[in-house]
């Protein structure tokens, strides 16, 4: 019997996945390698899911291959990195011109862009496609977003489609993303924005936690109440549902070891900032933050040499409370416009021509960033695409009143000697976005100064430039 698509790598993702296509009658054929002295995952799984009438199980490549309806269609649902070079090369040897490879996995875009070339040459289609929702979104309805030649992500889109998750309308959440490494890219963007996202509900509770000094089951209620209006989202909601869980009399979460992980998506997203030159503070202070509590030890030794910070409580709880939950608001509308405005400035650069309520979309449902402001995000970009951002356009009325908030709400914290990373990187980037006057006249001056780099005039054309014998006139 011949399957519709073909799917490589039955780990985590991979698994899911496959039972998602065959739940959706889909015929597939699926494989995993076979390592000699390991456990048989494909005959595993094959045996798990015998009732499956539509899937087929190799640990062999060759009769993999067979069984697929040409063109054929392959994702990989390998490892990033090397590992998709390795099953590129393996595979080759099997294809024919026109077959489509489709990597799921969590690439980096550039490599993408390098993969459709290097297939191009072989006339082999390769599509860069971003996959969110973990575990299990990928079994229930991901959110997928595709990218690379037209031709090739048409002739997948009508699967992928079946198995994304739907949105409110009931549209799938799978979209053509663009040319080149673009969907592997926009999943990049999504995790950074995951990330800041995720920090800045940590620092809210650590702020109830140490700020207000409520219990965990108090924070609990209020992450639940603010999931119930505009704030609500997946991971504020999961999050209340952590706060809840307890081995005995302890909440787990507090035994849990206070050092984050990361796969690179997240740092990926910061150095890509920096390439198109996109400010990136809500997301790059994400990162950092990780990279901070990865230092534990030094942390600790730290701690000891500083003592007790000289805190000043807040005398009136429910105010603080409340402005906390305006000024998680305001950074979240931040750390959004921040993420979509890198995107943009990158798809301009590419001329990917990325349609960013169509993303808005696609992030709607399935993927881990889906939001009541998400679905905002939709209209927003619909109602004007060429919007230069969402914080002059959409949210002005909104933010004008609650950055005050954010900024007293911030300062607030830092004087209880909490850090607030990524709200302070929000109300940063909004009080210099929102300055007709920056800091920037200084230093191009002393650039001037010590590197000769010139300077403009406001007082002449933009055209002109200037450099001054700074030493000299001090002198
Ligand atoms: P796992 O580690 O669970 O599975 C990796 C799979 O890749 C295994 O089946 C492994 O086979 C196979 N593999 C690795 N190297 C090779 C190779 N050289 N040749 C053939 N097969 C190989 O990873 P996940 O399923 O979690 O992740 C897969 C991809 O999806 C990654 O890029 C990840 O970043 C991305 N992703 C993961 C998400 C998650 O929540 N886990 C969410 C979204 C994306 P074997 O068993 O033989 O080692």
């Amino acid at each position: 019997k011949k399957s519709d698509l073909g799917l490589i790598g039955l780990g985590v993702m991979g698994k899911s996945l496959t039972l998602n296509l065959a739940h959706h009658d889909i015929n597939v054929s699926a494989y995993n390698r076979s390592v000699l002295g390991e456990e048989h995952v494909a005959k595993d799984f094959a045996s798990t899911n015998k009732h499956l009438t539509n899937l087929q199980v190799f640990d062999d490549l060759s009769s993999f291959v067979k069984t697929l309806i040409s063109p054929r269609k392959i994702m990989l649902m390998v490892n990033a990195g090397p590992a998709v070079d390795h099953v590129i090369q393996d595979l080759l040897p099997f294809l024919e011109e026109g077959d489509i490879m489709i990597d799921g996995g969590n690439s980096h875009y550039h490599d993408t862009t390098r993969r459709i070339d290097l297939l191009n040459q072989h006339s082999i289609h390769f599509v860069g496609c971003g996959v969110s929702g973990g575990e299990e979104g990928a079994l229930k309805g991901p959110s997928i977003m595709p990218g690379g030649d037209k031709e090739a992500v048409d002739a997948v889109l009508p699967y992928l489609k079946q198995i994304a998750a739907r949105d409110q309308q009931g549209k799938a959440c799978c979209t053509n993303i663009g040319l080149q490494g673009s969907g592997h890219f926009v999943k990049m963007v999504h995790n950074g924005i995951e990330y800041a996202e995720m920090q800045l509900i940590a620092e809210a509770y650590t702020v109830l936690r140490e700020g207000a000094g409520l219990s965990i089951d108090e924070i609990a209620v209020i992450f639940k109440e603010w999931n119930q209006g505009e704030l609500k989202s997946y991971l504020l909601e999961i999050t209340a549902d952590i706060l809840m869980v307890k081995e005995g009399d302890v909440h787990l979460v507090e035994l849990i070891y206070d050092a984050a992980q990361q796969k690179g998506t997240g740092g990926w997203s910061t150095t890509s900032a920096l390439e198109v030159g996109a400010p990136f503070g809500t997301i790059s202070e994400a990162v950092m933050a990780r990279c901070l509590s990865a230092l534990k030890a030094t942390r600790v030794e730290a701690s000891e040499h500083y003592g007790d910070y000289p805190k000043n409580p807040s005398e009136n709880t429910e105010t603080m409370i409340a402005e906390l939950k305006v000024a998680y608001h305001a950074a979240r509308v931040v750390n959004h416009a921040i993420g979509f405005e890198m995107i943009r400035t990158t798809s301009t650069e590419y001329r990917w021509d990325i349609n960013l309520s169509e993303l808005a979309r696609i992030w709607t449902n399935g993927c881990i960033i889906r939001s009541s402001l998400m679905e905002q995000l939709v209209q927003e970009y619909s109602d004007n695409p060429s919007k230069h951002t969402l914080l002059i356009d959409s949210f002005i009325h909104q933010l004008k009143g609650e950055r005050i908030t954010l900024a007293n709400t911030v300062a607030y914290s830092l004087q209880m000697g909490i850090a607030m990373p990524v709200f302070s990187a929000a109300i940063n980037y909004l009080h210099g976005f929102t300055s007709e006057q920056s800091s920037a006249h200084i230093i191009q001056a002393q650039r001037d100064y010590f590197g000769s780099h010139t300077y403009k005039r406001k007082d002449r054309s933009l055209e002109d430039v200037f450099h001054t014998d700074w030493q000299q006139i001090v002198e």
